[in-house]
């Protein structure tokens, strides 16, 4: 068999897809795991979509993801150029355009707007179609000559048969037989001169050597034609895979509404880039093993694009959600902290170890915007009721809190070094000689300096992160509220 070649084949239109990035990510994984080569190829040939900025997108996320193309723009590998509107400057798209008006595959048609919007329209599994009347095909060589002599505006339509079927076959959905006189005289060739996407897939992956590809289902309805073009040229029709929509949870399209439909949208939420990948991995595609969490080299691995499936994908962003805190609990603590700083140094403004403070959080987050909720009571002492004070499992009341807070307080005042260890053996020697449990004690000191239920570390870390003077005050704020109630 040929070396595997894949490629990613993204229009310029704006942020990357989650939909996008799983159709690289598969396309990449298909190449890397044979050992073949993954390409980059820009497909700008819808002007009109054209978003200033969207290919440098297309860069960035290619490189942090760790996407890295063999061949594209940047990368010459002998099929070149990698951008279908040089592509287009080379004559390529018309050269077989023209070859296929010759095989009597296609034709010139210079019906104008007014005529088409009389075309009759049809509804089709839901969708409306029109189909082409085939009235250009009538005209002569002669009458087509001088059509083009007059410098008349065309487009050149593929020219399908009216009977019969056509059948191609999908790894995911199999063999797809639809009827000819189904399949439009779709246009190959704008009257801009530019090539359809329509062409322009078919061209390239055929002169680009490509063996697989990997796209939306969106185009699945498209593909007849596509087959037809191949056959009609009588090239090899490369492997497909047309891969089930990405919905949210409501089974929705995932669009811009959802808020993290694009890799950009999920960077800015805190998630990690590994984490997007592994997770977008597993949206259409599982292993054999039930292991869920991957890195790219042991995706390249595993995969086996024989284990897609096209049941719906949801995106499920509880379960990315955990990924990604699965994937900061294994992160070394440097590079956690290096991205943790901002979020940190947002809701910290006083002076506080933050590095301490990311070493509680970094087990307990599972994205970065978690941590606000979790420190924010450092800078300043939340209002809290003073129900916290009764634990049940720590036999703690009100009264018992108040109690404890009072004795407490001055041997906390004694203690001049604020460092956990120091504190902790002070609170541990009150224990001993009160004759009580831990938590009878550690329990009111935690919720007087913390004002919460749930805090990132035990009540002597914490004092130690505010310091004697805070601390101290915290804990005498406890006792009056205690006492006023
Ligand atoms: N340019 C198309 C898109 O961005 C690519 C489809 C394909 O992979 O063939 O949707």
């Amino acid at each position: 068999m040929s070396k595997i070649r894949t490629r990613y084949a993204p229009s310029p239109t704006g942020r990357m897809h989650v939909g996008n990035l799983r159709s690289a990510l598969y396309e990449f994984l298909i190449a890397k795991h044979d050992g073949g080569d993954f390409m980059l190829r820009i497909e700008d040939t819808d002007q009109e979509r054209f978003v200033e900025g969207a290919v440098d997108i297309i860069y960035r996320t290619m490189e942090k993801t760790g996407l890295i193309h063999d061949e594209g723009p940047d990368k010459d590998g002998g099929y070149g150029p990698y951008v279908q509107s040089e592509r287009m400057k080379t004559g390529i798209y018309m050269k077989y355009a023209k070859e296929l008006i010759d095989k009597g595959e296609a034709y010139y048609c210079f019906c104008d707007k007014e005529r088409l919007a009389t075309l009759k329209s049809e509804v089709v599994e839901g969708k409306e179609i029109t189909i082409y009347d085939k009235h250009c095909l009538g005209l002569s060589k002669e009458e087509v000559q001088a059509a083009l002599d007059a410098g008349k505006p065309f487009v050149i339509r593929q020219n399908n048969p009216t009977e019969g079927t056509t059948t191609f076959h999908d790894e995911l959905y199999g063999d797809i037989t639809v009827n000819n006189s189904e399949l439009d005289d779709m246009i190959l060739i704008k009257s801009d001169g530019y090539p359809t996407y329509n062409f322009a897939n078919v061209v390239d992956d055929h002169t680009m050597n490509i063996t697989h590809v990997v796209r939306g289902n969106e185009y699945l309805s498209s593909s007849p034609k596509y087959v037809r073009l191949y056959e009609a040229f009588g090239w090899e029709v490369p492997v497909y895979v047309h891969l089930p929509l990405i919905t949210d949870e409501n089974h929705k399209k995932l669009s811009k509404r959802s808020g993290h439909s694009s890799f950009e949208d999920l960077l800015e939420q805190g998630f990690v880039t590994e984490a997007i990948v592994n997770y977008i991995a597993l949206l259409g595609w599982s292993p054999e093993d039930n292991n869920e969490i991957f890195t790219l080299d042991e995706l390249i691995e595993k995969f086996d694009y024989h284990r897609i499936n096209k049941s719906p994908s949801v995106f499920d962003i509880v379960k990315l959600r955990w990924m990604n805190g699965e994937y900061l609990k294994a992160m070394d603590f440097d590079s956690f902290y290096e991205m943790a700083e901002p979020y940190l140094k947002e809701t910290l403004t006083k002076e506080f170890d933050l590095k301490k403070i990311a070493a509680m959080v970094k087990t307990r987050i599972e994205v970065f915007p978690d941590i606000a909720g979790q420190v924010d009571f450092f800078e300043a002492l939340p209002e809290y009721d003073i129900a916290m004070y009764t634990h049940k499992k720590m036999k703690t009341t009100t009264e018992s809190s108040l109690e404890v807070l009072k004795e407490v307080l001055p041997v906390l005042e004694v203690v001049d070094n604020y460092d956990n260890d120091t504190l902790y053996q002070a609170i541990l020697k009150f224990v001993e000689e009160k004759g009580c449990k831990n938590g009878y004690v550690m329990w009111p000191i935690r919720t007087a300096v913390s004002g919460k239920q749930m805090t990132p570390a035990g009540a002597t870390e914490i004092m130690e992160i505010l310091g004697k003077e805070e601390s101290l005050k915290r804990i005498r704020k406890g006792i009056e509220l205690l006492e006023n109630a």
